[in-house]
């Protein structure tokens, strides 16, 4: 087992490593404030660059696996940049947000699963630094366009002097449970009829996420849960969520009542019904890259099968 700060290398937890919680790279976080050290870096062409683009990077195929294009400083294109960290070997990644050229593109959500640690955890701290600065341009006091330090990872106002870091969404999201063990999918109203998860929602200012967790489920589906435990997390920076996942037990007794403006319909699967409904094509769930994927599986005991009726990715 590796101490290496920055990576995650450690016990990933009940429901094991998550597909976009992987990491080889250290973050170097002790060089963000070492602006020689980073133009040093920078202009060293070994460096390696990941341009990023709206969640998307170019990939290529290395035999049977898919890899992500890096390139030298000198042919990265214009755009914010950003320290990625330096790997064991000594060579230093940078992200950078601009156009990403002529290649095969394919998103974070495309790709989160199938990439190795080394390129998935890069991928996923460039998405997420990306969409932030893309979306955070101007400081929230004065509108002031701010400035992204060296390392790209705070700006500042350089008319008050404000520092800003990046932002995250903490969303919680649970594996409702009953009595007789089965577990509660639900429909978002917005999506197609089959398609089922588990309940999730952001963590409102003011709010621990176990109330969060509680609140949530009363709102989409009229069940009280106690018993709240914590399984495991995983960034889905989708633009900015931090996923939170908790096991949450239902009293019996309780009848579903869905919130009509969110959900389009919530039920209980026994183990039995859920398999038998995505090898009909009645069911589909969420793909392995998502922790509602894992928080299924954790429940059911085993890896389930995508079936006929299994969420395209959207391409973007
Ligand atoms: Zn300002």
């Amino acid at each position: 087992m590796s101490t290496k700060a920055g990576t995650h290398q450690c016990d990933p937890g009940p429901l094991g490593r998550l597909a976009l919680s992987r990491s080889t790279v250290d973050r170097a976080t002790t060089r963000r404030n070492d602006a020689e050290w980073i133009a040093a870096a920078w202009a060293n062409p070994r460096t390696r660059v990941l341009v990023v683009n709206d969640s998307r990077a170019l990939v290529r195929s290395d035999g049977d696996e898919l890899e992500l294009v890096f390139l030298s400083p000198g042919e990265a294109p214009e755009g914010t940049r950003f320290l990625l960290g330096v790997d064991d070997d000594g060579i230093v990644y940078f992200g950078v947000s601009g156009e990403l050229g002529d290649g095969n593109a394919m998103s974070l959500r495309q790709v989160g699963a199938v990439l190795n640690d080394h390129d998935a955890g890069l991928l996923t701290h460039a998405v997420a630094l990306a969409y932030w600065h893309d979306t955070h341009t101007h400081c929230p006091r004065c509108g002031t366009a701010t400035i992204p330090a060296p390392a790209g990872h705070l700006t500042t106002c350089p008319l008050d002097g404000t520092e800003h870091f990046p932002r995250l969404d903490p969303a919680v999201i649970m594996l409702v449970t009953d009595p007789d063990d089965r577990c509660l999918l639900a429909r978002n109203a917005l999506w197609p009829k089959g398609r089922m998860s588990v309940l999730a929602g952001f963590v409102e200012p003011g709010e621990s996420v176990e109330q969060a967790v509680a609140r949530e489920v009363f709102e989409e589906a009229a069940i009280i849960v106690g018993q709240i435990r914590y399984l495991g997390s995983q960034p889905w920076p989708m633009p900015r969520s931090l996923m939170l996942g908790f096991q949450a037990m239902a009293a019996g007794g309780q009848r579903i009542t869905v919130d009509d403006d969110e959900i389009g319909e919530a039920r209980w699967f026994t183990r039995e019904e859920m398999r038998a409904s995505i090898d009909s094509g009645e069911l589909g769930i969420a793909p392995t890259s998502s922790i509602a994927r894992r928080l299924i599986e954790y429940w059911y005991g085993a890896e389930l099968p995508d079936g006929p009726a299994a969420w395209s990715a959207p391409v973007r």
